[in-house]
């Protein structure tokens, strides 16, 4: 079941057992630490949250979005189709979940403490079951995210000399580089021509 209103930022296709608590502990509890960590993720990178655990079986996904645990920002689960993979059955549902929801231009992570679930991705965090989500798995994730910030500029990929006629651009027109450059590459002549 999906609910939205817009497209998210980004998602977390989060698991609860194993992740929201210890998945030996069943006493029905989660962890107030575990779901602190994961709204710290959830903020830092403007996330939505899609229920992936068996939890969805017997409890709506909504009840994730009450003010002592999520507080608004789950939008669905994803369809039961596990049956119908051999292995990583949560990433094909994953991949189902982004087809039906119009959603699959957008960047996500899983949470998750058993690796058969999904192949392994650099965006499919595991935690340990014992413990849940840590602090080393909330800091890996966070700290992968500063590493994409450190990606090329716009400067490394044009070179030098184009970049600087990119800027004149900009500056003559006072609009941002990102600005000029999509004007640019929309109008399809400057950097054909002169690049
Ligand atoms: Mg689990």
């Amino acid at each position: 079941m999906i609910y939205q209103t817009g497209k998210p930022e980004h998602l977390i296709f989060l698991d609860i057992d194993g992740v929201l608590r210890p998945a030996t502990a069943y006493d029905g509890k989660l962890q107030k630490k575990a779901i602190a960590h994961v709204k710290v993720v959830a903020k830092a990178l403007n996330s939505r949250i899609v229920i992936t655990s068996t939890w969805r079986d017997i409890h709506s996904w909504e009840m994730f979005n009450r003010p002592d645990i999520f507080d608004g920002i789950v939008i669905g689960e994803t369809p039961d189709i596990d049956h119908l993979h051999g292995e990583n059955g949560r990433y094909h549902e994953v991949l189902a979940w982004l087809k039906q929801s119009d959603n699959e231009d957008v960047p996500w992570i899983a949470l998750e403490d058993k690796p058969v679930h999904y192949p392994e991705l650099p965006n499919v965090f595991l935690t340990n079951p014992e413990t849940g989500i840590d602090q080393d798995v909330v800091d890996s994730i966070l700290g992968n995210r500063d590493t994409k910030q450190e990606s090329p500029t716009i400067g490394d990929i044009l070179g030098a000399e184009l970049h600087g006629k990119v800027r004149q651009y900009a500056a003559a027109r006072e609009i941002s580089l990102e600005t000029a450059l999509r004007q640019l590459v929309r109008a399809g002549t400057f950097l054909m021509k002169e690049g």
